[in-house]
């Protein structure tokens, strides 16, 4: 193909203009124009990826569509809401049409799976590359997988395995010489898990479900005791680390955690590094896009169930307490002292 530049609206007409399929009005006016379902509320989410903060300039454009989404979609998956359309802000040095071809199906192909519809954006001219997408999602209001809805006593789960994409970070960056080699196939799967991420919507909407059940149960039989009533689950997306991530959970809901850490899913590769490696990359490292969530210990079968019918790994991590803060111990349940914080984008270290 030719790599030849494009003006901006043969450029979304091209790439990012298909036939409409959900919107009542999509790509081509001021506003798209949604219908929102009676019984449902609209979950809206915002993810940005910036050259040289999010990603290396020569990532493979398509991986970059995907990710691109899949953040975004990660975030509804957390809420426990079904994606259904999304807008993107698009912001690139050069429009070459190989890039844009690559990226736009990279994009696509996840959309197209959730049967997310691209409704509108805006598309400029940056020195850098830069990927702002805002994707819509429905779930009823009182199903979603909320950051404040974890209860003394819940069992904390994760679904997958932590820490791939940290490594394949590393592997990039050089950054640890004591990282233990890696077979071609285990540097792949790294990458892979680092550069395509996959969204955990059927788990957050089984989540949701849950809840929604509980709620039913609670109707039918008033006299039901609470545990079983009151069941929410908490849920957040794994994207900074799981200890940041699980603390934004603890302190909107009021409450602590014990974690063990000989718990924490991860891979063979990962299994292969020293233990600093391993607990840093499970603990801290970001990226991954799995879900954390609680859940009453009343509903532990149920899960357990979930993740066979999802072919899908959730282990038991923990445990919500009173006791604010979150401790950290080994098999034996001795304590375990971690210094290292999560990522944020404004803290001195890289
Ligand atoms: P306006 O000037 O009203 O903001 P634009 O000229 O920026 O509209 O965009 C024209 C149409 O193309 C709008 O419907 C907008 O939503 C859509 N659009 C612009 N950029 C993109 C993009 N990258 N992907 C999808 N739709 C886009
Ligand atoms: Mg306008």
């Amino acid at each position: 193909m030719i790599d030849t530049p494009l003006n901006e609206f043969a450029l979304i007409k091209r790439y990012f203009t298909r036939p409409r399929k959900k919107a009542f009005l999509g790509v081509g006016d001021d506003c798209a124009l949604l219908h929102v379902p009676p019984t449902q509320t609209l979950a809206i989410t915002s993810d940005m990826l910036v050259q040289g903060r999010h990603f290396f300039p020569h990532t493979d454009a398509k991986r970059l569509g995907h990710k691109a989404l899949a953040v975004n979609l990660s975030d509804l998956a957390a809420m426990g809401a079904q994606p259904t359309a999304f807008t993107l802000a698009l912001a690139l040095p050069t429009a070459h049409a190989a890039w844009l071809a690559d990226f736009s199906d990279g994009l696509f192909a996840l959309a197209d799976q959730y049967d997310c519809e691209l409704i509108g954006g805006d598309t400029t001219r940056a020195p850098l590359i830069t990927l702002s997408i805002t994707a819509l999602g429905y779930v009823p209001a009182h199903a979603a997988l909320r950051r404040d809805g974890a209860q003394n006593g819940d069992d904390i789960w994760v679904s997958g395995e932590l820490g791939d994409a940290r490594l394949a970070l590393a592997h990039i960056r050089n950054e640890w010489p004591h990282q233990a080699p890696l077979t071609r196939n285990e540097l792949a799967q790294i990458y892979q898990r680092l550069e395509q991420p996959y969204p955990r919507i059927a788990l957050g909407l089984a989540l949701a479900n849950l809840t929604t059940l509980a709620r039913q149960a609670h109707h039918a039989d008033p006299s039901s005791p609470p545990s079983q009533i009151t069941h929410a689950c908490a849920a957040i997306d794994i994207s900074d680390g799981l200890i940041g991530d699980l603390t934004h959970i603890l302190e909107r809901s009021a409450c602590g955690a014990t974690v063990n850490i000989d718990a924490l899913p991860h891979s063979i590769a990962l299994a292969k590094q020293p233990q600093d490696i391993q607990r840093r990359c499970t603990l801290t490292g970001g990226d991954d896009y799995e879900l954390c969530f609680t859940a009453s210990s009343t509903v532990r079968h149920t899960i357990e169930k979930l993740s066979t019918s999802l072919a899908l790994p959730l282990s038991r991590i923990g445990k919500i307490d009173a006791q604010p803060g979150l401790r950290l111990v080994d098999q034996k349940e001795q304590p375990v002292i971690f210094s290292q914080s999560s990522f944020d984008h404004f803290s001195d270290t890289p």
